[in-house]
C-alpha cells in the first residue's frame, strides 16, 4: 500500500489517512504536519514555510520535496505509506516519483476525495485540532466533535483552530487548490493510479469507500 491523497483543503484526506493507516499499518505521512513541526521548532525550513502558509500560499516545492527526500532516504524508510497533502503542484508530483522509484517504492494508488467549495468553506470553518506533536487527530464541531469540548479524546490534550483555516485563508488555499493540484488529476489518470472517492457523506461512510477503493492497493 502505497498511496497519495488528494483534494482540497479539509475535504477529510488527514482524519482518514491517520486512521487508515493505524488500522492497516501503514505511515502517515503529511507534509502539513511535518511543516507546522518545523515551524514550531523554528527549523530553516520552519522558518522559510510560515510565511507562506500563513498566506494560505504553498511553500515552495524544493523545501516540501527536501522534507520527503530525507524522510525515504533513512534506512527506517515506510514500506507502506499514505502521503496527505504531497505532492500538491506537477513539479511536486514528479519529483515525488523519482524519490520513490530511486528507492523501488513506486505509487500504486492516488486517491481523490472530492468535496465541493462551499462545503470546504463550512467544514474549515468548525475544525479543531490537537496540537500535540504525533497525535495530530483532527475534529469537527458538527460532524465529529470530540467527547470532552475543546480536549483531544486521545491524548485530553487542549484543542486549537489552525490560524490558516480563517475563512479569507480558505479561500486562498482553494484557489491554489483548483490553480496548482488539480493539474495533477489527469496526470495521474494518465498512469492508471487515479481512484476518485465522494468525501461528501458521513465520516464513517467516506471511510468504507476509501477501503473499497484502496482494498486490492
Ligand atoms: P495541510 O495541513 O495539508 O492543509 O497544509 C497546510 C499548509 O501547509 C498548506 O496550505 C501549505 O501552505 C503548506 N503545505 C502543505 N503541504 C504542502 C505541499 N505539498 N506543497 C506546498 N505547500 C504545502
Amino acid at each position: 500500500m502505497r498511496l497519495v491523497f488528494l483534494g482540497p483543503p479539509g475535504c477529510g484526506k488527514g482524519t482518514q489517512a491517520k486512521v487508515l493507516c493505524q488500522r492497516l499499518g501503514a505511515e502517515h505521512i503529511g507534509t502539513g504536519d511535518l511543516l507546522r513541526e518545523a515551524m514550531r521548532n523554528g527549523t530553516p525550513a520552519g522558518r522559510e514555510a510560515a510565511f507562506h502558509v500563513d498566506q494560505g500560499h504553498l511553500v515552495p516545492d524544493q523545501v516540501v520535496n527536501d522534507l520527503i527526500s530525507e524522510r525515504f532516504a533513512r534506512n527506517d524508510r515506510p514500506q507502506r505509506f499514505i502521503l496527505d497533502g504531497y505532492p500538491r503542484t506537477l513539479p511536486q508530483a514528479k519529483a515525488c516519483d523519482q524519490i520513490l522509484s530511486g528507492v523501488g517504492l513506486d505509487l500504486d494508488g492516488v486517491v481523490l476525495i472530492h468535496v465541493p467549495d462551499r462545503e470546504i468553506v463550512r467544514r474549515v470553518s468548525g475544525r479543531w485540532s490537537c496540537p500535540k506533536p504525533g497525535c495530530k487527530a483532527t475534529y469537527h464541531v458538527i460532524s465529529n466533535p470530540p467527547k470532552k469540548s475543546g480536549h483531544c479524546d486521545d491524548c485530553g490534550t487542549a484543542l486549537v483552530q489552525r490560524s490558516d483555516d480563517a475563512p479569507e485563508t480558505v479561500e486562498a488555499r482553494l484557489v491554489v487548490y483548483h490553480r496548482e493540484t488539480e493539474p495533477l488529476l489527469p496526470y495521474y489518470r494518465a498512469k492508471g493510479l487515479l481512484r476518485n472517492v465522494d468525501g461528501t457523506g458521513d465520516i464513517n461512510l467516506v471511510r468504507g469507500a476509501l477501503e473499497t477503493a484502496i482494498v486490492d492497493r
